[in-house]
C-alpha cells in the first residue's frame, strides 16, 4: 500500500496563487457578465470531460484510499455531478433572470428590480472523502452564476487531485478555473486570499481558521461542515426498511460520510434485536471486509488509528463492541479496512460519543420516549444531518419542527443532501450557508437591489425647506403605510 508523505505535496507557491488571483480577477472585470450560452458551454464542457475520464477518476479515488468500489465512485460522486450540472443546465437561465420586486405604495410610480450578478472569483476548499464530488458541486454553482474559480483539493487525494488538475486544465485556461494542489501550507495561503467568496467544506476545527483567515479580507464564506448526526428510531419504525437503510448510510466509502449515521437512539429493549440485525445486514452486504473490492478502506493510517484509538477507549470505559464478520485482524489492519461495529453500553465520557466518528463505528444508545431523544438532540452541537425512522406521522412532523439540524432524510439516511432542489449545509457548528442547485447559485451571486425612479415622482415634497407641506405629506405617507 502507498503511503503519502503530506509535507512533500506543498506545490502551488503563494506567488502562484496571488498571481492566478490577479489573472483571474482580470479576466473576470473584462468579462463581468458572462451570458447564459457562455456558461451552458462551460457546463456542457465540464460534464463531458466527467463523463469521458470516469474511469479514471474512479481509479484514482481508489488509489488513493487503498480501495473503493467503482460503484460506490459512481453512485456517490459521478451521478451525483451530472445530476447537479442536468439540473444547473435546465434552471440556470431562469435563476439569472433580472426579478420584479414590489414597491411600497407611498414610492409609487417607481419600481423595483433584483438583479442577480456573479460575484467574480470563487475560492472552493474540499476535503478527501468525496474528493471529486465536493470540489464540482461548488464549481458547478459558481460556473452557473458566471463566476470564476480556483479550487484547493485535499492533500490526503493526491492522485485525484493532479487528474482533476489535469482534466479541468483541458478544457478551462488558468484565468477561467485553476486548481492548486499542495498540503495544508497551501491550503493555508489559498484561504488567505481575497476571494469574493470562499466555499470551505471540511472538519470544524479547520472551519474555524479559515473563516479567521477570510474574515480579514471580509470574504463572505460558505462553510460545510462536519458533526455528529443522531438517527432516531421510532416504534413505529418498519424494522425491516430500516436496518438496510442504515447499514448502507453507515457502510458507504466506509463510514467516511460528513452525513453518515453517527449514533442511534432508540429504546433499550429493542437494542439488542436491533445490534444483531445490523451485524447481519452488514455481513450479507459484505460477504467479507478485507479482500472485498466493494468495501472501502479507510483514507490513512492517521485516521485508522484514530478508529482504532475510539473504540479502544469506548471498550476500557465498559462499551460491549459487535464486529461483523470475522476477517483476520491483521489483514483488516494491513488493508486500512474497518467492518461495520457496533457500539452498546456507551456513558458519556467516552470519546465516540463526543467526538464526529467518521468511519463505520455506530454506538447504539437507549432513549425510551421521543421527548428524550429529541432533548438529548438539543443538548448537542446542531448536526450537519438528523435521520428518523418510524410511521407516526404525527412524531415525524415534531422532530421536524422541534429539531434543528442541517437536513433530514426521513425513513433513510444521506439522500436528502443530493436533491437539488433543497439547499445542503449545516447550522451552527455545522456549517453557515448552503448551496446545491438555485441556491448555489444564490451564494455565488451579489442579488442587487435596483431601484428605479419615476419622472412623476413626488418625492420632492419632501425636500427642504420643510414647510407644513412637507407635514401635509409625511402624515399622508404614514396613513398609507
Ligand atoms: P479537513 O478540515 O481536515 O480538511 C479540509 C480541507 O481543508 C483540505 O483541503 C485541507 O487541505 C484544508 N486545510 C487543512 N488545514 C487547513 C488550514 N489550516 N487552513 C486552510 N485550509 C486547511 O477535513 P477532512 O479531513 O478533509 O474532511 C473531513 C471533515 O469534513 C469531517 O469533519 C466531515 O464531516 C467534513 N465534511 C463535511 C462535508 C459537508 O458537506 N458538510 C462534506 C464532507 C466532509
Amino acid at each position: 500500500m502507498v503511503r503519502i508523505d503530506l509535507k512533500e505535496q506543498d506545490s502551488a507557491s503563494g506567488a502562484d496563487l496571488d498571481s492566478v488571483l490577479a489573472k483571474q480577477r482580470t479576466a473576470f472585470n473584462a468579462r463581468p457578465n458572462p451570458p447564459w450560452n457562455e456558461r451552458k458551454a462551460n457546463l456542457q464542457k465540464l460534464s463531458k470531460a466527467i463523463e469521458d475520464h470516469a474511469e479514471e477518476f474512479q481509479k484514482a479515488i481508489s488509489e488513493d484510499f487503498g480501495n473503493r468500489a467503482y460503484e460506490e465512485t459512481t453512485i456517490a460522486e459521478l451521478l451525483v455531478i451530472q445530476g447537479g450540472i442536468g439540473h444547473a443546465i435546465k434552471h440556470t437561465k431562469h435563476w439569472m433572470r433580472t426579478r420584479r420586486a414590489p414597491t411600497a405604495i407611498q414610492y409609487a410610480p417607481a419600481s423595483s428590480r433584483i438583479v442577480p450578478q456573479p460575484l467574480g472569483v470563487i475560492g472552493i476548499i474540499s476535503p478527501w472523502n468525496y474528493p471529486l464530488q465536493l470540489a464540482i458541486m461548488p464549481l458547478i454553482g459558481a460556473l452557473g452564476a458566471g463566476n470564476r474559480a480556483m479550487i484547493k483539493p485535499s492533500e490526503y487525494t493526491p492522485r485525484l487531485s493532479d487528474l482533476m488538475k489535469r482534466v479541468l486544465g483541458t478544457i478551462f485556461s488558468e484565468d477561467e478555473v485553476y486548481v492548486a494542489t499542495g498540503g495544508v501550507k497551501v491550503a493555508s495561503t489559498f484561504s488567505a486570499l481575497a476571494f469574493d467568496h470562499l466555499l470551505f467544506t471540511g472538519s470544524t476545527s479547520v472551519g474555524k481558521i479559515v473563516a479567521a483567515a477570510a474574515a480579514k479580507n471580509l470574504t463572505p464564506c460558505t462553510l460545510e461542515l462536519g458533526g455528529k448526526s443522531p438517527t432516531i428510531i421510532d416504534e413505529s419504525a418498519n424494522m425491516a426498511l430500516t436496518v438496510p437503510r442504515i447499514v448502507n448510510g453507515k457502510t458507504l466509502n466506509a463510514g467516511q460520510t460528513c452525513v453518515a449515521p453517527d449514533y442511534v437512539l432508540m429504546p433499550a429493549a429493542k437494542i439488542d434485536s436491533f445490534s444483531e440485525a445490523l451485524i447481519n445486514k452488514a455481513e450479507e452486504f459484505y460477504p467479507t471486509f478485507a479482500g472485498n473490492d466493494d468495501y472501502t478502506s479507510i483514507i490513512a493510517d492517521s485516521h485508522y488509528a484514530r478508529l482504532q484509538d475510539l473504540l479502544e477507549d469506548a471498550e476500557n470505559k465498559g462499551a460491549r463492541i459487535r464486529v461483523a464478520g470475522d476477517d483476520d485482524k491483521q489483514q483488516l489492519a494491513k488493508e486500512r479496512r474497518v467492518p461495520l461495529t457496533v457500539v452498546t453500553n456507551t456513558t458519556p465520557d467516552m470519546k465516540i460519543m463526543q467526538e464526529e466518528i467518521f468511519g463505520p463505528l455506530l454506538p447504539v444508545v437507549p432513549s425510551e420516549t421521543l421527548d428524550d431523544a429529541m432533548s438529548y438532540v438539543q443538548s448537542k452541537d446542531r448536526p450537519l444531518a438528523l435521520y428518523w425512522f418510524g410511521e407516526d406521522k404525527k412524531k415525524r412532523d415534531r422532530v421536524l419542527n422541534e429539531t434543528i439540524s442541517g437536513g433530514v432524510s426521513i425513513n433513510e439516511t444521506a439522500w436528502h443532501v443530493v436533491q437539488e432542489d433543497i439547499p445542503f449545509g449545516g447550522v451552527g457548528p455545522s456549517g453557515m450557508g448552503a448551496y446545491h442547485g438555485e441556491h448555489g447559485f444564490n451564494a455565488f451571486s451579489h442579488m442587487k437591489g435596483v431601484y428605479l425612479q419615476s419622472r412623476f415622482s413626488q418625492g420632492k415634497a419632501l425636500f427642504p425647506p420643510y414647510t407644513g407641506k412637507t407635514h401635509k405629506m409625511l402624515n399622508l405617507m404614514k396613513k398609507i403605510i
